[in-house]
């Protein structure tokens, strides 16, 4: 394909703004997709995408479209992830095209996460097109927020084109305006292949597809290649485009979007990020921004039932075929049994791969309150990294450090004090604020990352009415003032409640775990002391009071059938007891107090 009649661009847009709605409309308007074949959300994967209505791994699509000087042009639609835990898979996305379509909602206006991706897209040099969708809802306020965004992005109320993805009206003016406005690709046709991998997803029956976008000279079948930061190197087995179905096709050149099949089982082994050039004549520098990706959230995930500990094994390695950030390890727990302690990018990366686990192992699991990752210095000069609260060191710490974030949120300046409150609250400190218009604020916080993780954003919405919006990147990290609180049994630690939190929040948890375990764990044959310690300070302390339980008792001798049940009974639920030194505890008060609310 000519590169002068290629335009490569994504969209912008908060989650639930009309990105796949709009995507569709594209697909359809262009005849990519015949009518029969369209089915809403064309592009979203995945059941779980589907469900939580949020796009995971970024898609490509290829739409032929004719524009107004009657010249048939390739759109490469590049699909990216809305979500602040995929950041970098955005940035990949981004890196990949010419253009940006900036889509905010008429009746909503613009959210923090779309507006930091649309600066990283700034950064990144693309076009952007700004556009509000769903004019056809009563409530849309296009003329406000038309000015909102011209506000922000420095252009007039009258370039932001109104669409509504739904009813398709806009939509072909808005492809012709991507012609006009997105620049061509440019990059050297004879120059050694470089390829820019920004994503790469496992298929079942292909294996690893790895979407590209080329840069520089061309890539074709059966050619070896080599993959820039590992130096592997691997065979073009297929080479295509998304139709949106894959089609082969015999090679790729300066500023096409495909895909290439190597046969790879991993996507550890094609890396988002990452340049592809070829192995007979490889390029000598790579393209800009490979990063690992890190994760960020930490918690062990246990089965319920012991037995299935193998199942959950494998279906850790079958999902991490398909996800290069998500990193386990076997962990063993007192109070749990055999598990693995897991990182992920961030809560919603956590809950979705627990979410996958559960449906697509059949698998029911336990997780641990997730935790950052600390760094402590010792006074003997050694350094540790703590990703699970059971391991903090023993002996004498010099200094705590933890990882902090830049949090934007934005918001309805009617909200200002409580959104203050509530960052002052969880150890933030105001960079800055700025009216985006005379009813809404930009807010700049720093904040500690474990104190975003748990549930910020859920407390945030809840005393915004869910109007305010939130973003955050990692910046760095900070000493603080931090504490291991230990729960013990009858004086034996349980690994499970093993938290690190701040000075000052140790009391309230140490109060909040002893008093919740106190109503979950039965009464014994003996007193049970509930304490939580820092070190070998007790800083609160519950007692579960000793009864003598002899439920045959109750059955004044007589009748035996009804006896054999009750032991029967007594018997099954021994089994689903943990035995925590001499203390006897259900499986389910384990469950309980490690559930959030
Ligand atoms: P995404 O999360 O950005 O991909 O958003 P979706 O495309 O999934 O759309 C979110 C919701 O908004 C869905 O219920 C869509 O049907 C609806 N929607 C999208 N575009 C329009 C539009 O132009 N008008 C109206 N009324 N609803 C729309
Ligand atoms: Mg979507």
């Amino acid at each position: 394909t000519d590169p002068a009649l290629i335009r490569n661009f994504c969209i912008i847009a908060h989650i639930d703004h009309g990105k796949s709605t709009l995507a569709d409309r594209m697909l359809q308007i262009t005849g990519a997709v015949e009518d029969r074949q369209m089915r809403a959300q064309y592009l979203d994967r995945m059941d779980i995408e589907r469900e939580r209505g949020i796009t995971i791994k970024s898609q490509a699509v290829r739409i032929p479209f004719t524009a107004l000087d009657d010249k048939t042009y390739t759109l490469d639609l590049i699909d990216t992830p809305g979500h602040v835990d995929f950041t970098y898979e955005v940035s990949r996305s981004l890196a990949a095209c010419e253009g940006a379509i900036l889509l905010v909602d008429a009746a909503q206006g613009i959210e923090a996460q779309t507006l930091a991706n649309l600066y990283m897209a700034l950064e990144n040099d693309l076009a952007i097109i700004p556009v509000l969708n769903k004019i056809d809802l009563p409530a849309a306020q296009p003329e406000k927020y038309a000015e909102e965004i011209a506000g922000i992005i420095g252009c007039e109320p009258s370039d932001v084109l109104k669409v509504s993805a739904k009813t398709g009206e806009g939509v072909e003016e808005l492809l012709n305006e991507i012609v006009r406005q997105i620049p061509a690709p440019v990059g050297e046709a004879d120059a050694p292949a470089r390829a820019m991998i920004f994503d790469s997803v496992y298929d079942t029956y292909r294996g690893v597809v790895t979407y590209v976008r080329i840069v520089d000279g061309r890539l074709s079948p059966r050619e070896r290649i080599q993959m820039m930061s590992t130096k592997a190197s691997h065979e073009i087995l297929e080479i295509g485009v998304s139709s949106p179905e894959p089609v082969k096709c015999d090679g790729l050149g300066v500023g096409e979007v495909g895909y290439i099949i190597t046969g790879v089982k991993d996507v550890r082994q094609s890396k988002v990020g990452d340049t592809i050039t070829s192995l007979a004549d490889p390029a000598t520098k790579m393209l800009a921004g490979y990063q690992e990706p890190k994760p960020m959230v930490f918690s062990g995930l246990y089965p319920i039932e012991g037995t299935d500990y193998p199942v959950l094994r494998d279906a850790l390695d079958k999902l991490q075929l398909n996800d290069a950030a998500l990193v386990f390890e076997p962990e063993t727990s007192a109070a749990l049994g055999f598990g693995f302690r897991c990182g992920f990018l961030g809560l919603l990366h956590l809950e979705i791969t627990r979410a996958r686990l559960e449906r697509e192992f059949n698998l029911d699991l336990i997780s641990t309150a997730p935790n950052v990752i600390y760094r402590v210095e010792m006074e003997d000069g050694t350094e540790h990294t703590v990703t699970n609260p059971s391991e903090f060191p023993t002996g004498k710490i010099a200094s705590i450090h933890e990882p902090v974030v830049k949090a934007t949120v934005l918001s309805p300046s009617d909200y200002v004090g409580q959104i203050m409150e509530l960052c002052q609250d969880r150890r933030g400190s105001l960079q800055g604020m700025d009216y985006l218009s005379e009813d809404r604020v930009e807010m700049r916080y720093t904040l500690p990352m474990a104190e975003i993780v748990f549930d910020f954003f859920d407390h945030l919405k809840s005393r915004t009415k869910g109007y305010a919006s939130l973003d955050y990147e990692l910046s760095g990290e900070q000493e603080s003032d931090l504490v291991k609180v230990d729960i013990l049994l009858q004086g034996e630690a349980v690994d499970a409640f093993s938290a690190i939190v701040h000075k000052d929040k140790a009391y309230a948890y140490g109060v909040e775990m002893t008093k919740k375990l106190r109503e979950l764990i039965p009464r014994q044959q003996f007193e049970v002391p509930v304490q939580a310690a820092i070190g070998a300070r007790v800083i609160a302390r519950e007692n579960i009071r000793a009864i003598r339980k002899d439920v045959l008792a109750k059955c004044y001798g007589g009748d035996i059938s009804r006896k054999r049940k009750l032991l029967e009974k007594q018997k099954e639920g021994k089994k689903r007891m943990k035995m925590v030194g001499r203390v006897e505890v259900p499986q389910e008060a384990f469950i309980s107090a490690l559930s959030t609310d």
